[in-house]
C-alpha cells in the first residue's frame, strides 16, 4: 500500500533490521526497543490493523504467532516474553499496518494502561 511504512519496509525501500522473514511474514527490530528485546512482527500484505481481521484474513495472524514463539527460542526468552498489538489512535497505533510487538529480555512492567 502506498505511503504505508511497513509496506516499504517490506519492499526494500526502507532499511531495517530484519531477524526472519518468508513468504508471509516479516520479522524486523525496533527502531525504538522499549525492551532488551523489541521486534515487530508484520504480515507482508497489508492490513490496516487488528480491527481489519476477519475470518478471511486470520491465518496470517496464527503464522505470526508461530513465527514470536520461534523468535522467543532463538533468542532464549525462557523467562518469558510478551507479544502486543496497539489498534488505532486510542490504542495507540502510530503504523497503520498491523504489527505484533515481541518484547523481552527483562522482567517487564505490568501495567498495560
Ligand atoms: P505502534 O505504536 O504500535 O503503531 O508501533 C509502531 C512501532 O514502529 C513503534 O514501536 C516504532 O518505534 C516502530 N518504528 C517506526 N518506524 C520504524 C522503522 N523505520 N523501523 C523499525 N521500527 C520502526
Ligand atoms: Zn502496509
Amino acid at each position: 500500500m502506498e505511503n504505508c511504512l511497513f509496506c516499504k519496509i517490506i519492499a526494500g525501500e526502507i532499511p531495517s533490521e530484519k531477524v526472519y522473514e518468508d513468504d508471509e511474514v516479516l520479522a524486523f527490530k525496533d527502531i525504538n526497543p522499549m525492551a532488551p528485546i523489541h521486534i515487530l512482527i508484520i504480515p507482508k500484505k497489508h492490513i490496516d490493523g487488528a480491527d481489519k481481521l476477519d475470518e478471511s484474513n486470520t491465518a496470517v495472524v496464527a503464522k505470526i504467532f508461530a513465527v514470536a514463539s520461534r523468535l522467543a527460542k532463538e533468542l532464549k526468552l525462557d523467562n518469558g516474553f510478551r507479544i502486543v498489538t496497539n489498534v488505532g489512535s486510542d490504542g495507540g497505533q502510530t503504523v497503520r499496518h498491523l504489527h505484533f510487538h515481541l518484547l523481552g529480555g527483562a522482567k517487564l512492567k505490568t501495567e498495560l494502561c
